[in-house]
């Protein structure tokens, strides 16, 4: 594995299996729609550093690289290369997009045998097509939930708001060839589990290690964008089902406590990979 500044972290998970973190770009959100019902008073001075004039916070794009003797896994596209000039100025998307970032890591993009999806928003499905429209993994399955598909390329206006349809549209038989309707192991030691919540399909990736001083590492995508998030009830005005989002939180979370796993954070940029404490009626994340 190549170790260098484009990989931001890495760790043996035991028994051959192994996690890089990389980042495809960043771009920026409106911080009130980030902490959802969360009163400004209480959240300003957490992110006085990185908001911006126009009230946006600084969102990494993080993607991980799952080796096992088993396969490749990349978790997360990120935004990706097909955006135009007037998204890309909105979005404040700065690359480099996810396959350059993995070329830069070492990995090549055709060795890549499972992309899973947290789930099928722009910033986290925009990177499984080049620029030409080729696939960007072209030995890979790609595994995110059947019900994900489904709204996505619904009719909800307000569920499809995250989508970007068209796109969608040109990657959905290859989607519809892995998606999975339930928990499953995509490679061994790689599992996706559902947690809706943030979207009706949205999932969480659990790697295992195996052996002595073996360690997992979890992604719960979206349902943890941040360090706040801790707080179960702390959530986003993007989830569609943020009563749902809370519930899974407590249970996953209260898990990840129990048996220490590590954590990597969706879009935090500074250090998004920690551990999780209890902390009175909530959690709190522990950078590493
Ligand atoms: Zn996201």
């Amino acid at each position: 594995m190549a170790l260098n500044e484009s990989v931001a972290w890495r760790a043996e998970l035991g028994g051959g299996t192994r996690v890089a973190l990389l980042r495809a770009g960043t771009f920026r959100s409106d911080a009130g729609t980030l902490f959802g019902p969360v009163p400004r008073v209480l959240w300003g001075g957490l992110v006085t550093d990185e908001i911006d004039h126009e009230h946006r916070l600084l969102q990494a794009l993080n993607c991980l690289l799952v080796e096992t003797p088993a396969g490749r896994t990349l978790v997360e596209t990120g935004i990706g290369e097909r955006v135009d000039d007037k998204t890309r100025a909105m979005r404040v998307y700065e690359g480099p997009p996810v396959v350059p970032a993995l070329e830069t890591a070492g990995f090549a993009p055709d060795s890549i045998d499972v992309v899973a999806l947290s789930h099928l928003h722009f910033d986290h499905a925009g990177g499984l097509l080049r620029t030409d429209g080729s696939r960007a993994f072209p030995n890979a399955a790609i595994v995110a939930q059947k019900a994900e598909w489904e709204v996505a390329l619904g009719d909800n206006p307000r569920l499809v708001a995250s989508y970007v349809q068209p796109e969608l549209r040109l990657v959905h038989d290859w989607g519809a060839e892995g998606w999975a309707d339930g928990e499953r192991e995509i490679l061994p030691g790689v599992t996706v589990v559902p947690t809706g919540g943030h979207s009706t399909g949205h999932q969480a990736v659990i790697v295992r290690g195996t052996g002595d001083g073996a360690q997992t590492v979890a992604f719960f995508g979206d349902l943890f964008m941040r360090p706040w998030g801790a707080n179960p009830r702390w959530v986003t005005a993007f989830d569609d089902y943020p009563l749902d989002s809370v519930l899974r939180k407590i249970e996953l979370f209260a898990q990840a406590v129990d048996e220490g796993w590590l954590i990597v954070l969706s879009h935090e940029s500074k250090r998004p990979v920690g551990r999780l404490e209890r902390d009175r009626d909530r959690f709190r994340f522990q950078p590493v």
